[in-house]
């Protein structure tokens, strides 16, 4: 059989880091075979700058906005950045397909080798169903009527079969909230049906007008509702944060990707933490740095994420609020904003935790004999990657 070997300043297993002198090996279609210490490994060994990694995740994407690059100028806010997503002109479906393909070819690339991607249509099918990426898709329901809950959550398990039939395996799939002010509580109840042991997600904190909206009823919600036609709040009142009022619909032993947590307190994160354990259900906190700089110029609470434990992982988000889709620029971003993070700890989200968010963790995310994680290379300052299998 004849072996790929690959030797470089830094070698990544997914866990940890370990120094020049070790040499993965892989066979031909990239299978782990071992790793070794260099006077071991034989001959034929590709000699690379940087850290050698698994292939890495994005856990959190909207393929169908990349068309989107350059079209919403940064730092309105939450509220302005969704209506201007709203009102945008529809690009013409052939230069949406091509932005698409681009974007995925991008990742592909840049060694990211799955994706956490969020779906509103079945527009990015097409591209998905050629891609080598995996694709775990998060069918995202938005619906602020009760009485129409039924209706929307049949049309999206419509949706998700026709997902499933044309991407072919492995992939997984699920309906999702988007958000919790844009989500019913009859929506919600029937989501956690649906989704029983399934990885889903939600939009998460990502303005501070979220928990206002809750707590009070007050803040720049209401101007959004207007906008879209709804003159009385179309949400109760709850008195809590958003986090204390959406996470309790979830009781069916999910594994849910919170997104962004910009606004997230401790608070939030001792009760979402002690919810999660009671009743069965896991957590992953899904960071978006450039989005985050780019929306609401503000980052999420790593420190605090760190201090109570947290699982997390990172997402590019779109087009619409990033300028790449590019994990290193992610860690980049978090090492050069979080002077206490470890290029360890960062590799770690975006590869072995990721994995076992999206339930991978038997087959990528770490350089464990058997698996078929792929391998990145990243340059030691994280300003780039490639995918070298
Ligand atoms: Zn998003």
């Amino acid at each position: 059989m004849a072996y790929k070997k690959f030797q470089s300043n830094h070698l990544f297993t997914g866990k940890k880091l370990l120094d020049h002198t070790h040499v993965l090996i892989t066979d031909e279609q990239g299978v782990i075979q071992d790793i070794v210490q260099e006077q071991e490994a034989g001959g034929d060994v590709q000699k690379l700058e940087g850290i050698l990694s698994p292939g890495l995740f994005n856990c959190h994407c909207h393929l169908e906005l990349s068309h989107m690059q350059e079209r919403i100028p940064p730092g309105g806010g939450l509220t302005s950045f969704i209506t201007a997503v709203m009102k945008t002109a529809p690009a013409p479906e052939a230069d949406r397909e091509t932005a698409m393909k681009n974007a995925e070819r991008e990742m592909y690339d840049n060694g990211i080798v799955a994706v956490g991607d969020i779906s509103n249509n079945t527009s990015s099918l097409q591209t998905k169903s050629k891609s080598p990426v995996y694709w775990h898709n998060f069918l995202e329901v938005t619906n602020l009527d009760d009485s129409r809950a039924e209706e929307k959550i049949a049309c999206f398990l419509t949706m998700e079969a026709a997902f499933n039939e044309t991407i072919p395996p492995p992939r997984q799939s699920a309906i999702v909230p988007h958000a919790s002010y844009s989500v019913s509580p009859a929506t919600f109840h029937l989501i956690n049906e649906y989704t029983q042991g399934k990885t889903i997600t939600i939009h998460n904190q990502e303005s501070a007008g979220e928990d206002e909206l809750f707590t009070n009823g007050t803040g720049p919600f209401l101007s959004f509702y207007k906008g879209i036609g709804r003159s009385a709040l179309p949400i109760a009142v709850s008195g809590k944060s958003s986090l204390q009022t959406w996470l309790p619909y979830f009781t069916k032993g999910q594994t849910i990707l919170l997104v962004h947590n910009t606004y997230t307190s401790e608070e939030d994160i001792l009760y979402a933490n002690d919810y999660a354990q009671r009743s069965g259900i896991s957590l992953f906190y899904c960071l978006c740095p450039n989005a985050n700089l780019y929306i609401e110029n503000k980052l999420p609470p790593v420190d605090l994420l760190l201090k109570h434990q947290c699982n997390i992982v990172l997402g590019t988000d779109s087009y619409g609020s990033n300028r790449q889709l590019s994990m290193a620029s992610e860690m980049s971003v978090l090492l050069q904003h979080f002077p206490f993070l470890s290029p360890a700890q960062v590799l770690q989200w975006t590869t072995s935790n990721s994995a076992a968010a999206l339930q991978l963790q038997n087959e990528k995310g770490s350089f464990e004999k058997g698996k078929k994680p792929g391998v990145v290379l990243i340059a030691d300052d994280f300003s780039a990657s490639q995918r070298l299998v």
